[in-house]
C-alpha cells in the first residue's frame, strides 16, 4: 500500500530526521559507555549546551555552517548525514511495507544498524549492548512480522551464529586476512533473529562481495597483522538492509529464473 498525498510523508520524513539525532547521540555515546539519556546535547570541546533552535536536524547544522556556536569549532558532517540516512530509511520503509507495524519493526532494525555501522567504522567494535539484547528483542519482533515464524528466526539467529567459521575462512581465502570478529557474529546472529536463515543467507553473499572487493582495493599497506583493514558491520548492515527491501524479490526472481 502507497501512502498517497504528500503531508504524511513528509512527517514520516521529519520524524526519522529527528530519530537520526538521537541515533548520533547512541553513536557518539554508547562506544564511551556514557548514558545516551544525560546530559543534554553539548559541544565536545568547549561543553557548551546546544541551544534548542541549533539541535533542529540538518537546519541547526546548515545554520551553524558546521561549526559551535560557542567555540568555533568544526561539527562533522556525519551529524546530519546520519540524520538524512534516518530520514530516507524511515520515508522507504513506510512507501514499502505501509503504515503497519512492520514497517516500525523495520525501520527500528534498520536504525540499530546505522547505530552499528558508525560505532563500527570509528572503533572497530560492534558493542554487546546493543547486540546482545537485541537478539531476543529481535527474535520477539520476528512473531509479529507476516512473513516470520519462530522456527526461521531460531534457525536465523543459529546461521547467523554459525556462519562465521565459514565466511572467515572465505574471507581469509579471498583477502589473505582474518576477516571476522566476535562483534561480527553476534550481529549476523541479530541480522538472523528478525530476517530469517534466508536473511542472514543474503546478508553474508551481499556482505562479502562488497567487504571483499573494498577489502582487496584498500588491503596495500594495512599491516595489521590479525585486525581487518576495513570494518566488517558496514557491509553486513547494507546487505541486511537490501535483503528487507528487495531480498525476497530477487529470490523469487532467482528462484523463477533457475526453474526455466
Ligand atoms: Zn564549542
Amino acid at each position: 500500500m502507497v501512502i498517497t498525498g504528500i503531508v504524511i510523508p513528509i512527517l514520516i520524513f521529519i520524524f526519522g530526521l529527528c530519530i537520526g539525532s538521537f541515533l548520533n547521540v547512541c553513536i557518539y555515546r554508547l562506544p564511551a559507555g556514557k548514558s545516551i539519556a544525560f546530559p543534554p546535547s553539548h559541544c565536545p570541546n568547549c561543553e557548551a549546551a546546544i541551544r534548542i533552535y541549533d539541535n533542529i536536524p540538518v537546519i541547526g547544522w546548515l545554520i551553524l555552517k558546521g561549526r559551535c556556536r560557542d567555540c568555533g569549532t568544526r561539527i562533522s558532517w556525519r551529524y546530519p548525514l546520519v540524520e538524512l540516512l534516518t530520514g530516507c530509511f524511515a520515508l522507504c520503509t513506510c512507501l514499502k511495507f505501509g503504515p503497519t507495524i512492520e514497517a516500525a519493526i523495520y525501520f527500528a532494525f534498520i536504525a540499530v544498524l546505522i547505530v552499528i555501522t558508525f560505532i563500527d567504522i570509528d572503533h572497530r567494535i560492534i558493542p554487546d549492548r546493543i547486540t546482545l539484547p537485541g537478539i531476543p528483542l529481535a527474535f520477539a519482533a520476528a512473531l509479529i512480522l507476516p512473513q516470520m515464524t519462530w522456527q526461521a528466526s531460531l534457525l536465523g539467529i543459529l546461521a547467523g551464529g554459525g556462519s562465521l567459521l565459514v565466511v572467515a575462512i572465505g574471507y581469509t581465502f579471498i583477502t589473505g586476512k582474518e576477516g571476522m570478529g566476535g562483534g561480527d557474529i553476534k550481529l549476523l546472529a541479530l541480522i538472523g533473529a528478525l530476517c530469517g536463515w534466508a536473511g542472514v543467507l543474503f546478508t553474508i553473499f551481499f556482505g562479502s562481495v562488497l567487504g571483499s572487493v573494498t577489502g582487496i582495493a584498500t588491503m596495500r599497506g594495512s599491516g595489521q597483522g590479525t585486525k581487518l583493514a576495513i570494518p566488517f558491520g558496514p557491509f553486513l548492515s547494507v546487505g541486511t538492509i537490501g535483503y528487507i527491501f528487495f531480498g525476497p524479490e530477487m529470490i523469487h526472481w532467482y528462484l523463477s529464473t533457475m526453474g526455466k
